[in-house]
Parts: C-alpha cells; sequence; structure tokens
C-alpha cells in the first residue's frame, strides 16, 4: 500500500462527505494504491453512520471507531497504528485542511524528508483565541525544543510510516510531532498549505488547551532531553532546593538569630525535597535502565531503524 490517509472525526457528520468526495478527487488521478481511515472519536451525532454507509460504497475507506472521545491525538494514533501505507498523511476532518495539498507532501516525502509539515499561512480562526496564541505556542515549542517550526497545530502533515509509527503519543502530543521526531535526527520540511474557515460544526476546542500544551510541552522537553539520563534532570531541578536549604541554614545560624526555628524549618523543607528529587530520579533511572517504559523501547527501535537511513544529517 502507498498511501494512508487518516482523518480523526468528532461530531463531523456535515463535514464527512464532502470530505470524501474532496480526499478522492485528490488522491485517485495520482494512479496509487491507498486507502482512508476515518476514526471516529465517539461522535454523539450520526458521524459513524455516514462513515460506516461511505465505506460500503468506497473499498478504499476504513473505518475505526472508539466506544467514547478520546481525543485528538488518540484518535490520530489508533489510525497510524492500523494504516498499513508507505506514506502516512494525517488531516483534520471538518474540511479546514485541503485535500489538494496532498500530492505537494508526497513529492516533499520522495525529495528524501521524513515528515512533512503543513503551514497555515492564511489560517482562517479567530485571532485573539486561536491565532495569537498559537503564535505564542510556536516561537515557546521552538524555543524549548529546538525544533522551530512555523506551524505545529497544522494536522496536515506526512510522514514515512516507519518513522511516526515508531514514537509515542498521547494528550495533545501530535503537536509536538517534529520536535519528537528530532530525536532520531529526521528530515523535516515545512510547506505553506490552504485553510479554510469551519463550514460545518464547531471547533472542539477552547483556551483551555493552552494547559494541556503547557504540560505537554514539559514532557516533550523532559523526554527530549533527559530520557535516557533521568537522574541528571531530576539533580538539575534539585539544585535551587539545596542552594535554598543552606542559604536559610546560614540565616538560622547568622548572630543574633539564635538558631531561628522559621529559618530552620524552611531549610530542613527545601533540603529534604531535594533529596527527594534525587530520590525520584534514581528510581526512574532505575525504571529506565530496566527497559520496560515504551519511550525507552521505542527509542532504542528507532534509533536502530531510522538513523541509518537518514544520516542524521539535519538537526531537526
Ligand atoms: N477531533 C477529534 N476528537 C476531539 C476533538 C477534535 O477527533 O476530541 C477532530 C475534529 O473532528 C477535527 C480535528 O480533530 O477533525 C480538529 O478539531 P477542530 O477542528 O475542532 O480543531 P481546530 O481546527 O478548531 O483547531
Ligand atoms: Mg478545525
Amino acid at each position: 500500500m502507498d498511501l494512508s490517509i487518516i482523518v480523526p472525526l468528532y461530531n463531523e457528520e456535515e463535514s464527512i462527505g464532502p470530505l470524501h468526495r474532496a480526499i478522492t478527487e485528490a488522491v485517485s488521478p495520482l494512479g496509487l494504491d491507498y486507502e482512508i481511515l476515518f476514526v471516529d472519536d465517539g461522535s454523539r451525532d450520526s458521524t459513524f453512520e455516514r462513515a460506516r454507509a461511505i465505506a460500503r460504497q468506497d473499498p478504499h475507506v476504513r473505518v475505526i471507531r472508539f466506544r467514547r472521545n478520546y481525543g485528538q491525538t488518540p484518535a490520530m494514533m489508533a489510525g497510524i497504528d492500523h494504516a498499513s501505507g508507505r506514506i502516512l498523511v494525517t488531516m483534520d476532518g471538518d474540511l479546514q485542511n485541503d485535500p489538494a495539498d496532498i500530492p505537494n507532501f508526497l513529492d516533499k516525502i520522495e525529495e528524501g524528508y521524513d515528515i512533512v509539515v503543513g503551514w497555515r499561512h492564511k489560517r482562517q480562526d479567530k485571532l485573539i483565541t486561536r491565532k495569537i496564541p498559537s503564535r505564542v505556542a510556536n516561537w515557546l515549542i521552538g524555543k524549548v525544543t529546538g525544533v522551530p517550526i512555523r506551524d505545529n497545530g497544522c494536522s496536515l502533515k506526512a510522514y514515512r510510516s516507519e518513522v511516526i509509527k515508531s514514537i509515542p503519543l498521547y494528550s495533545e502530543m501530535h503537536r509536538f510531532i517534529p520536535a519528537m521526531l528530532s530525536l532520531v535526527g529526521s528530515r523535516v520540511a515545512e510547506i505553506k498549505v490552504r485553510h479554510h474557515p469551519r463550514r460545518f460544526g464547531q471547533s472542539k476546542y477552547g483556551l483551555s488547551r493552552i494547559y494541556k500544551v503547557a504540560l505537554d510541552l514539559l514532557m516533550v522537553k523532559t523526554l527530549i532531553s533527559f530520557m535516557s539520563r533521568p537522574l541528571q534532570w531530576f539533580g538539575l531541578l534539585s539544585l535551587p532546593l539545596f542552594v535554598a536549604g543552606l542559604a536559610a541554614l546560614a540565616t538560622s545560624l547568622l548572630p543574633g538569630s539564635e538558631a531561628d526555628p522559621i529559618w530552620m524549618g524552611v531549610s530542613f523543607l527545601c533540603m529534604s525535597s531535594g533529596f527527594f528529587f534525587i530520590f525520584a530520579g534514581t528510581v526512574a533511572e532505575m525504571v529506565y535502565q530496566s527497559g520496560d517504559v515504551r519511550p525507552s523501547r521505542y527509542m532504542e527501535r528507532k534509533l536502530r531503524v531510522v538513523a541509518p537511513q537518514t544520516g542524521m544529517e539535519s538537526k531537526a
């Protein structure tokens, strides 16, 4: 199979029909062996029934259904797990991404890139609640992960199958795929894509996603920088605590303060938290060494599979 197109859908009953037509129009002239994976993320409207009806008519279509709403990233992940294409394309199911862009993505992959990321350069969303937070998030993600991508939130992306299948995705992590893939020196390309206003239904997100994205960013940073040496990460976190603890102790022993119990208490608290961090770090290190955590297994597998092909020649 050449190509799998993966579309998470949550209450998109009006969009799915036109979307299926648009994908077919864009992809069938290419003469590829392709499949469309509709992942129904526990929709409460008729999305699943419509998807199933489409699948009955079109043998290219497969439908995966979640029993309840798990979120866009788990839906994407389920599609990726079930996809059999050599190249995988993910996109939104609300007609905001344009399937007519798919051939450009395939060209870039054929040029040798491992992942191609869309950039909605004329994004059709609200300015204050969407475009500005997204600008800030993209800047921050670039700074923290060291992988500057203009539009991490654009779902329209293409990947070599073996590359994307090897990374763990959960929570809202689909926004960090380029950064996660940088772990193995994947070659990342960005291309401009069209973007349309939402025609049917509603956006599933509000400002609350900022909180999730911030925590995911912390997790991704931890994964990227300290996955194989957690003790260093925890050690780093414990340093300011030890410094504060010593400073408090010194203050309590200053002449005139007569072993001030408050400063002694503060010092004890800081120092014991510091030791707790070190302790947590050693436990994390032992877990990592035992080789049973999924990220470590995926890292090793990925390094073996991907690195020789991409030659680690690109930073991103
Ligand atoms: N989506 C999903 N599960 C969710 C939320 C969203 O599968 O819990 C799908 C949704 O149906 C759409 C895509 O993810 O196909 C992007 O969602 P949305 O359009 O609401 O996000 P926005 O474009 O507003 O960022
Ligand atoms: Mg949308």
